[in-house]
């Protein structure tokens, strides 16, 4: 990849403001792209993406809460105001409401699937038709590995991360003849503020469970992200990559 591999894409990065999120907003725009950074917060994605201004890349902040349709269709329309599409898609943005199942609330089985799988769907049905009429696209949709084994006291966020697994094969299919590529990345566990709550003791042990003894970190999830979203990745399409330290093989 060249060191301005996205020099001339829009680049739309959902969860931007802080996490793996703000780590492939700054590497798309270190690379030449003009990222647009999502999040609930304008006073946080403005953060990222008036930092990305100052060190000399192209950037602008959108405060939207990707987990309600009308402010996903109303936010694409008026990016396709400014811009003649979206290159490149990193539907990232998540949020954990963890519990028991049978203490699970129906409001908290909700939230979590409308943030990390229905926004995904509302992305890309407002985004595709630009993409395919260029010809050209690349979407990364953040997966986990929960959504491929499970995990305790997060049935919530292991579904949305699965249905997104089968969100992404089913959009790479109707497109990959329209030179979009959509993949998707499953991290294992990353120091990001979702893993914070973690106490030293818990990270100790989850450490025992991974081949490489350590939580990831967000630089070991950017570079993949940023291959997924190049010209070079163009016959990569419909694949799930898991970064985990080796957890699950
Ligand atoms: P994080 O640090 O908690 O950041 C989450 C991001 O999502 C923030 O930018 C937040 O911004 C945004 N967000 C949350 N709800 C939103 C909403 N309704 N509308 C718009 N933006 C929203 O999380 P992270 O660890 O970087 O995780 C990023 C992605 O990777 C998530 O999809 C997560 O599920 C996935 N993942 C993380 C791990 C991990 O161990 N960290 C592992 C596997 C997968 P605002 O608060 O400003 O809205």
């Amino acid at each position: 990849m060249s060191s301005l591999a996205f020099a001339g894409r829009v680049a739309v990065v959902t969860g931007a403001s802080r996490g793996i999120g703000e780590g492939i907003a700054r590497a798309l725009a270190r690379g030449g792209a003009h990222v647009v950074c999502v999040s609930r917060s304008m006073a946080n994605c403005s953060k990222v993406s008036d930092e990305i201004i100052a060190l000399g890349g192209s950037a602008e902040a959108m405060a939207v809460d990707v987990s309600d349709s009308v402010e996903v269709e109303k936010a694409c329309g008026i990016l396709l105001e400014k811009h003649p599409a979206a290159d490149i898609l990193v539907n990232n943005a998540g949020i954990i409401k963890d519990a028991i199942l049978m203490r699970m609330s129906y409001g908290d089985w909700d939230d979590v699937i409308r943030t990390n799988l229905s926004s995904c769907f509302f992305w890309l049905k407002n985004l595709m038709r630009p993409m395919v009429q260029r010809r050209w696209g690349r979407i990364v949709n953040m997966s986990s590995i929960v959504g491929k084994i499970g995990n305790f006291g997060q049935a919530n966020y292991a579904a949305a991360k699965a249905g997104l697994i089968g969100l992404t094969k089913s959009a790479a299919k109707e497109v990959a003849s329209r030179g979009i590529c959509v993949n998707a990345i499953a991290p294992g566990f990353i120091s990001t503020d979702m893993t914070a709550r973690l106490d030293q003791k818990s990270i100790d042990d989850l450490a025992r469970f991974i081949p490489m003894k350590r939580l990831g970190s967000v630089e070991d999830v950017v570079p993949l992200a940023t291959f997924l979203c190049s010209e070079e990745a163009r016959y990569i399409t419909g694949q799930i990559f898991t970064v985990d330290g080796g957890m699950t093989m």
